[in-house]
């Protein structure tokens, strides 16, 4: 028996649905079905879906990796697909997960903005970058929650909603109006 590493990317063939109806159904029903096929053949790994592409990583005995890989790439949810890592592994890197969906979207931007990448689009990744991609998907500690990429530039751009330059100002005002409330307090 031995362990393998496998990595891929693809375009998904289903159209994307608008961000603000939430997770893309699609994706969420492959998670289903992923998690409960990959637990039973003791496969881990992560998944990975914006901007219309996967990137997947599995980790298992190798003829459990080669079924469930040939299983993926007769799915007609997605097209193009691309092997981007296939090796043997000596000790399995992911603990307790059958399939983690990483939902640090502001990681991934932040992946794609360090490689001035404009759009994920993982069959271009050169080795250096798909390590990267798999360490993201391996470090999220919520890899049960179901974020994609969009929404969390949505609720990026909620938060960016009070830019620093406004958050200064109202730390200035809330100083002053201290100030004022202690001065109008000693005059009393
Ligand atoms: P079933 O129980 O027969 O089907 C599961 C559900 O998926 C059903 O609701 C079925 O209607 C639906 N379904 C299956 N195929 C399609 C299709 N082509 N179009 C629309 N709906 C469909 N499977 C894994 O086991 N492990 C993985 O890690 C994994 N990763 C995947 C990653 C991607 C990007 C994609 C697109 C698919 C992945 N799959 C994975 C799913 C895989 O391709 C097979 O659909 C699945 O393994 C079939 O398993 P099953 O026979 O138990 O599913």
């Amino acid at each position: 028996m031995s362990l393998m590493r496998l990595a891929y990317a693809s375009e998904a063939t289903f159209e994307a649905k608008p961000v603000e109806q939430g997770v893309e159904p699609h994706v969420a029903r492959i998670l289903m079905t992923s998690r409960r096929n990959n637990g039973k053949s003791d496969l881990v790994g992560g998944l990975y879906y914006g901007d219309n592409h996967f990137f997947q990583y599995l980790e298992g005995e190798e003829e459990d990796v080669r079924k469930t890989y040939a299983r993926i790439q007769g799915d007609s949810r997605h097209r193009n697909i691309t092997t981007l890592i296939e090796e043997p592994l000596e000790n399995r890197t992911f603990s307790n997960w059958s399939m983690k969906y990483v939902p640090l979207s502001s990681d991934v931007r932040r992946f794609l903005e360090r490689h001035g990448l404009e759009r994920f689009d993982p069959a271009s990744f050169t080795s250096r970058q798909c390590e990267e991609m798999i360490e993201l998907v391996r470090n999220s500690s919520q890899g049960d929650k179901l974020v994609n990429y969009d929404s969390a530039a949505m609720s990026g751009a909620k938060v960016q909603a009070f830019s620093p330059g406004l958050r200064a100002g109202l730390l200035v005002a809330a100083a002053c109006l201290m100030g004022a409330l202690f001065y109008a307090g000693s005059l009393l």
